[in-house]
């Protein structure tokens, strides 16, 4: 099963660090925790969203397709960093990938998309035994379905904006379902990250109070109605 595991390197108390770095620019006293904690909180509030820049986010993502991390990789605000599974050290003949609802509940579609898999690995592993294709070029028959692993790191300003890009019902199904294990993972691990969470972790219709995407799922209305 796919997972989000939380690095110990992630920022452990956000808010209380986000008030400590804006109070060094307001001469404020640093050292008081209670204190850090409303400035940070107020800092958020008022929309002072440069300091959630301090706040490092370090995970594990292991199980996802490489088509929805080809897809986290589009958010690039604050120059995230991360490194991702080789595709060279794969045995082909065990790859695992995943099922999509609509395959999996679906018996003949199923068969399909399986005998399809089984087919990509046999071949893959066909080039490279019998032909002596390098492990390089066979990979490229690989899928997007495809489970992959990465090591990722960015900041708590550019995960915001991803959840109200990303938790919109129009987003691929399993970046939705990322973005769940990713909620739940963050909220576990910490009380302040469950607050963020709970309150700045929302698709853009709730930001704005309107829907802004041309085929709507009707959650909230078009900003035209
Ligand atoms: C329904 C749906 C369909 C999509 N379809 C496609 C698709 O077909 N193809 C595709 O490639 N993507 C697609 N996307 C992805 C989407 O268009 C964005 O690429 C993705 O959401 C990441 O970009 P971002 O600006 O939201 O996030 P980030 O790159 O993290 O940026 C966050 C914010 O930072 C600021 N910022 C970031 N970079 C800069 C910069 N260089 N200069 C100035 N400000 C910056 C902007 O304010 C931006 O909103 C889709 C997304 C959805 C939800």
């Amino acid at each position: 099963m796919a997972k989000v595991i939380i690095i110990e390197e992630t920022t452990k108390n956000p808010i209380t660090l986000m008030g400590q770095r804006a109070g060094v620019c307001w001469g404020a006293n640093i050292e008081d925790a209670e204190k850090n904690y409303k400035r940070g909180l107020d800092c958020i509030i008022s929309g002072h969203h440069r300091v959630m820049e301090y706040v490092n986010v370090e995970m594990i993502l292991d199980g996802y397709s490489a088509r929805v991390i080809r897809e986290w990789y589009t958010h690039i605000g604050g120059a995230p960093t991360r490194l991702q599974a080789s595709t060279r050290y794969i045995k082909y003949e065990d790859f695992k990938y995943v099922l999509p609802h609509t395959v999996e509940k679906n018996l003949e579609a199923k068969a399909v998309y399986e005998e399809t898999m089984k087919t990509i690995a046999e071949s893959a592993a066909k080039l490279e035994n019998e032909f002596g294709i390098p492990r390089e070029d066979a990979a490229m028959l690989l899928p997007l379905g495809m489970e992959t692993k990465i090591v990722d790191k960015r900041n708590l300003r550019n995960l915001i904006e991803m959840s109200h890009q990303r938790m919109c019902t129009r987003a691929f199904w399993e970046y939705r379902e990322l973005m769940r294990d990713l909620c739940n993972a963050l909220k576990e691990y910490s009380e302040e990250w469950a607050y963020l969470v709970d309150h700045y972790f929302m698709p853009k219709c709730d930001v704005n109070g309107y829907c802004t995407e041309k085929k709507s799922c009707g959650r909230r209305p078009k900003k035209e109605d």
